[in-house]
């Protein structure tokens, strides 16, 4: 009997680490402010943005408040959807991290947040369930581009004793008291050239 149920109990275990990985944090409540609000809160962030309407697909993507954002204070080098938190996630994550410590570790300001994608309607890659980018709680980002023109690359610029290292790693820091999920060039070899940020259920930095 107690065999049985210590069995059970290690199936039940490592059936949730597989389920769970790489998310292998403690659990983060997913944000739900009020839509109306969160425009709003948007809004005076002074992001520039449109709303959308809620996205919902048979393979079971779906974004409530949908923004498609065009700018931060910071630009974006191409318009991304994604829920209207994840959106203002994305606006705190500039004007309180990137920005000021680009100024801190670079005497820069940043022209442009370059991003690879936010909704994404795809399965994670145990195949199984939607991806935080289907739900529109995700972005990557690939580089970051500053005032002077100069491209700082995830890929390039992550590893190393530079100034820019050192602001990729701290900008990184940074991310996980605005997100939930943070995984870089240090977490596995899918994410050698983004940082993946998102507002899923697992709080972890990598
Ligand atoms: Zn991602």
């Amino acid at each position: 009997m107690l065999r049985g149920a210590l069995t059970l109990l290690l199936l039940f275990l490592l059936g949730g680490c597989a389920l769970v990985a790489p998310e292998t944090g403690t659990r983060a409540p997913i944000p739900k402010p009020d839509p109306a609000q969160c425009l709003a809160d948007l809004r005076a962030s002074g992001a520039r943005f449109r709303e959308l309407t809620d996205i919902s697909t048979p393979d079971g993507c779906q974004v409530a408040n949908a923004v498609e954002l065009q700018r931060l204070a910071s630009g974006l080098n191409r318009p991304a959807t994604m829920s209207c938190p994840t959106a203002l996630a994305l606006a705190r994550f500039d004007s309180a991290v990137l920005r000021p410590m680009a100024k801190e570790y670079l005497g820069q300001s940043v022209r442009t947040i370059h991003h690879v994608g936010a909704y994404d309607c795809r399965n994670q890659r145990d195949g199984k369930r939607i991806s935080q980018h289907g739900l529109g709680r995700a972005i990557d980002l690939w580089a970051i581009e500053l005032g002077d023109g100069t491209i700082l690359k995830i890929r390039d610029d992550w590893r190393g004793k530079t100034a820019r290292t050192t602001y990729l790693r701290k900008a990184a820091k940074g991310a996980c008291d605005i997100f939930h999920l943070v995984l870089t060039p240090s977490s596995d070899y899918d994410h050698k050239d983004h940082l993946h940020l998102d507002l899923g259920p697992w709080k972890r930095c990598w």
